[in-house]
């Protein structure tokens, strides 16, 4: 069966044919440290997981909501937003809305579907999470993507961005705290980029927020939005449950955007894929948001833990060049071009080569470490490690891949 050209036009992520000989490896019975999850080993705050089990009694669990979601529950939503990051819509002077759809991947693709007509340009911030490059091209938009490097700890500079801005650029999405890159963009910069976003009044700003609540190293997470409110005209916020309440399978996730356009989304959510499971809106407007933070205390705790390995053992192996201080999310960029295995790889100065999958490969069959090629998120030369995985686990990985980032492979 032919495929159609927009469906041919979605290209594979090299990830999965890394997890798929990941899986082969495993199964011929080689021990193997898998360095690329998403998700968090735990399970669900107890309170959360008690109040799904409530609600299973009840037949409205097992019908359909309204397709935004339950009334109540957006209210909620809007107010955990507005309480979290200190913000208040109706500053704005124009109406909110909240649509909640399965998981903030939904979210996302909804809003695209929503503001984007062929040709429109979205500028992205590389490292990048997977997915917007491919979810712009589906909708035939053209994503632009800004560059930025270890040496400005993966934080594009604004003016990079606002040399890609165009009369055809229709939005930017901003993804802070940052997945791949375990870091959140800074006051200034926020500052800053409020700035050229007033300077660019046709431009809307996607804030993808969905690591927000997993920020284990001081200061907090921040927006352009808090010193800039009016530009909440144009922004819209996504968030979710897949991290904040370890619960990437119940797939929950949601937008917060001026109510005109919440109601395109909310048309196109109602055609396409209808309202997100009742079961668990019923059980989040139950549960108590803000326990959840206490729930990612140890969570957090875990993540510093396994940082500092990171750390320490890169000072051992005199590999600072490829240190910097990740805060936030789960993840960790290594960047290869600063370590001394890369001069097997790279032919000579003029090299522009991205080897990233040939040194993942190679990681994975000689060392048994799965880690995923920056090629994914728009950063040459790279790979994302996940910071998720058990201490003992976790450092013993993290000493075999030193061995082969340094040459000293036993
Ligand atoms: N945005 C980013 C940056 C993510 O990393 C992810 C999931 N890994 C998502 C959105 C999608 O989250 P969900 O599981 O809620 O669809």
């Amino acid at each position: 069966m032919e495929l159609s050209s927009r469906a041919k036009g979605i290209q594979e992520s090299v990830t999965l044919r890394l997890n798929s000989k990941a899986l082969e490896l495993t199964e011929s019975g080689k021990q193997v440290f898998n360095l690329t999850a998403g998700q968090l080993p735990f399970r669900p705050p107890l309170d959360f997981i008690d109040s799904i089990r409530t609600e299973l009694d009840f037949l409205k669990s097992y019908q359909y909501s309204p397709v935004a979601g339950f009334v109540e529950l957006r209210k909620k939503i809007i107010f955990h937003i507005e309480e979290s990051r200190g913000i208040h819509f109706s500053n704005t002077g124009i109406e909110f809305d909240c649509v909640i759809s399965n998981g903030a991947k939904h979210s996302i693709s909804n809003i695209l579907g929503a503001m984007l007509n062929a040709d429109d340009e979205v500028i992205i911030l590389a490292p990048y999470w997977i997915s917007y490059p491919e979810m712009i091209k589906f909708y035939r938009g053209v994503p632009i993507i800004v560059q930025s490097s270890i040496y400005e700890v993966f934080t594009p500079s604004i003016n990079d961005i606002k040399k890609n801005i165009s009369p055809r650029t229709k939005a930017i999405i901003i993804n802070s705290p940052n997945n791949p890159a375990g870091i959140h963009y800074s006051e200034e910069w926020m500052s800053e980029f409020g700035n050229l976003m007033l300077e660019n009044p046709d431009i809307n700003i996607i804030s993808d927020e969905i690591y927000f609540d997993v920020n284990y190293y001081d200061p907090k997470p921040n927006y352009y939005y808090q010193k800039y409110p009016e530009l909440l005209k144009r922004t819209i916020i996504v968030d979710g449950i897949s991290k904040a309440f370890a619960s990437t399978g119940l797939r929950i996730g949601y937008c917060v955007g001026p109510k005109d356009f919440c109601k395109g989304i909310e048309n196109l959510q109602g055609q396409l894929t209808s309202s997100a499971n009742s079961l668990i809106q019923r059980a989040m407007l139950n549960y108590n948001f803000s326990s959840s933070s206490q729930f990612l205390n140890p969570v957090k705790s875990y993540l510093r833990d396994n940082v500092n390995i990171i750390r320490d053992k890169f000072k051992d192996a005199e590999l600072m060049k490829c240190w910097y201080q990740p805060t936030s999310a789960f993840y960790y960029m290594i960047d290869f071009t600063q370590t001394p295995v890369f001069e097997k790889f790279c032919q000579n100065k003029n090299d522009v080569t991205d080897y990233s999958y040939q040194i993942c490969e190679e990681i994975l069959n000689d060392l048994g470490v799965v880690i995923v090629p920056g090629t994914d998120f728009g950063l040459k030369n790279s790979a994302r490690i996940s910071l998720v995985l058990q201490k003992e686990a976790f450092s013993e990985a993290m000493d075999r891949l030193i061995s082969y980032l340094t040459n000293k492979q036993k």
